[in-house]
């Protein structure tokens, strides 16, 4: 087995600045979020790549708790890519209407499964590149995939990873592609699924995006919005 990488104790510049609170204590939230979940899972429901695409794809705007109610029925009736392949585009729709986006969604999954069918001979690619070449799928949900599916150290943006990073200060960025370039800077490859999971699931059930539940947080210690908000008090 591998040595793992150690944490790197990299400065990350806030607005400019060198914040050292923030370089002191990334391997300290790391350890916080570990110790209160060491094996840190996705929530969708999925039994195949081609599964977990499909519900990536529909988690855009809607919650995996939505996703998985969607996907329990769907993936009963067209497990695979070649029986949601057969479809038209309006069936698919109709099968997915609950879900934000499901138009969209529907149009990229059904040429997504047909690509699939005809270009990859039925299986979800394992690269990036060829995962990104498919309709719906960004860099996210390939990293998403990359992760899950195919057990690629992978550190997916989402919105709660953009927020939550940056409430702790562990990335300063303008989008997601450069919060996960200073993430996967300075979090410790072997840690990176692991530390997307933590952030997700931190963001979920407790750094909320309106009103952050700093009162049970475990990392107050280390946040910056929160030292932030009580100078102000
Ligand atoms: S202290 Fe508050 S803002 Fe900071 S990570 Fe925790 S919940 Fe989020």
């Amino acid at each position: 087995m591998s040595k793992p990488e150690p944490v790197l104790k990299e400065t990350i510049a806030v607005g400019g600045m060198t914040c050292a609170v923030c370089a002191a204590s990334i391997e300290k939230v790391l350890e916080i979020l570990r110790k209160a979940n060491p094996n840190p899972q996705t929530e969708l429901k999925f039994a195949s790549p081609w599964q977990l695409l499909v519900a990536a794809v529909l988690s855009a705007q809607s919650t995996d708790v939505q996703v998985n109610k969607v996907t329990s029925a769907l993936f009963a009736r067209y497990p695979g890519p070649a029986e949601m392949a057969a479809l038209t585009e309006e069936q698919l729709a109709s099968e997915i209407k609950t879900l934000g986006l499901y138009r969209h969604k529907s149009r990229y999954l059904l040429a997504t499964a047909q690509l699939i069918m005809e270009r990859f001979n039925g299986k979800v690619p394992s690269t990036r590149e060829e995962l990104q070449s498919l309709p719906g799928v960004g860099r996210k949900t390939a990293n998403v995939i990359l992760a899950a599916a195919f057990s690629v150290p992978a550190l997916a943006v989402d919105t709660h990873v953009f927020r939550v990073a940056g409430r702790l200060g562990l990335a300063k960025a303008h989008t997601p592609e450069e919060a996960e370039r200073q993430l996967t800077r300075v979090i410790p490859r072997h840690l990176w699924t692991s530390a997307h999971h933590w952030l997700v699931l931190h963001g979920r059930y407790v750094c909320l995006a309106r009103r952050p539940r700093c009162g049970i947080c475990l990392l107050c210690s280390f946040c910056c919005y929160y030292s932030e908000e009580n100078r102000k008090d």
